[in-house]
């Protein structure tokens, strides 16, 4: 392996660290910033990324709430939780675990999350106000893979950079923050015709697609750095499970300059970042309190 690691396992950590000292220093004027976590029916993977979150949360101070709906939850009950989260003066973020069931549409339940409480950084005021460069919550996930580019080269104006796959929560905030980061930016997507070309001229690629190997190493230009945000669950020839990316992770590290592993790469920086976010809507929110107390 050619590639530097990028270790997101040992940054979050680090950034964890830090954050609990914070938060530490905070719960001295009597404010533990706290996290509802609403996490609708029994999708398995959910759970145990909502496991991690408190669990996370927890270690570094912050009060982490969960709220277990039943999968037949109405629309309206839901909003409902939402507003009381919203109107609770002791709750700082709301995070609405995704996917939720088919009778709820997640537009709008997303929409009804207070912006200042937005911790994911879903709200179209949040991305406004990113996109027009005026601040909002950053999405975790985005904000994690920019803290581990900086990790190789803390200045990267007039890179190419590659975003493979354009969601709401993944590529579409990724491409923006790379593009205000003074990068030439390609988003690819499904449609993209050339893919493998296109790639291969980045200095920066980062995927998120949900595809495992989609990424090849003949796709990466040499020395680039590679950000892999796939989460697949694969059972290997041998009847083996694992969670893989999707970059065909051993030999695109012969290639790339610096590169994430699945697991421990983008995944526990996402966890982070959503800490990060919920302590400082916590000041953002409780800052007059505390100027006043
Ligand atoms: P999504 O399904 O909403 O979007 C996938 C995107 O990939 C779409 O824009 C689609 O056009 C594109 N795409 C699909 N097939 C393609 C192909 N063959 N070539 C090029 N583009 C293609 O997914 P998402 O929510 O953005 O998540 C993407 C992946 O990232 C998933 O594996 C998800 O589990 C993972 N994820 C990881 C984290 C983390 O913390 N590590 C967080 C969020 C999502």
């Amino acid at each position: 392996m050619a590639a530097a690691l990028i270790d997101g396992a040992a940054l979050a950590r680090r950034l964890n660290d830090e954050l609990k000292v914070k938060v530490e220093a905070l719960a001295v004027s009597g404010v533990v910033p706290r996290l509802g976590v609403i996490l609708v029916g029994d999708d398995p993977a959910s759970h145990t990324y909502v496991r991690s979150k408190s669990r996370a949360a927890r270690s570094v101070g912050i009060d982490s709430v969960e709220h277990r709906l039943d999968s037949s939850i109405s629309e309206a009950e839901l909003l409902a939780l939402v507003d009381q989260l919203n109107h609770d003066p002791d709750t700082d973020g709301i995070l609405i675990q995704l996917p939720l069931p088919r009778q709820i549409d997640v537009t709008k339940v997303l929409r009804a999350v207070h912006p200042a409480k937005d911790v994911d950084g879903f709200h179209p005021t949040n991305v406004g106000e990113r996109v027009t460069g005026a601040g909002g919550i950053i999405p975790c996930t985005p904000m994690g893979a920019m803290f581990l580019i900086e990790t190789v080269r803390s200045n990267i104006e007039g890179l190419d950079a590659v975003v493979i796959g354009m969601s709401n929560i993944v590529g579409k905030p990724m491409a923006d923050l790379l593009l205000s980061a003074g990068c030439t930016v390609t988003v690819a997507h499904i449609k993209t015709v050339g893919l493998p070309a296109i790639c291969k001229r980045a200095d920066i690629v980062v995927v998120a697609v949900g595809k495992p190997r989609l990424v090849r190493a003949e796709w990466i230009k040499p020395g680039a750095i590679v950000i892999d945000v796939g989460i697949n669950r694969i059972v290997t020839s041998d009847g083996e499970k694992r969670l893989v990316g999707d970059v065909a992770f051993e030999e695109a590290a012969v290639v790339a300059g610096a590169i994430t592993p699945v697991p421990g790469g983008v995944g526990p920086m996402t966890i982070a970042c959503l800490l990060l976010n919920t302590f400082q809507a916590a000041l953002g929110r409780r800052g007059a309190e505390l100027r006043a107390g």
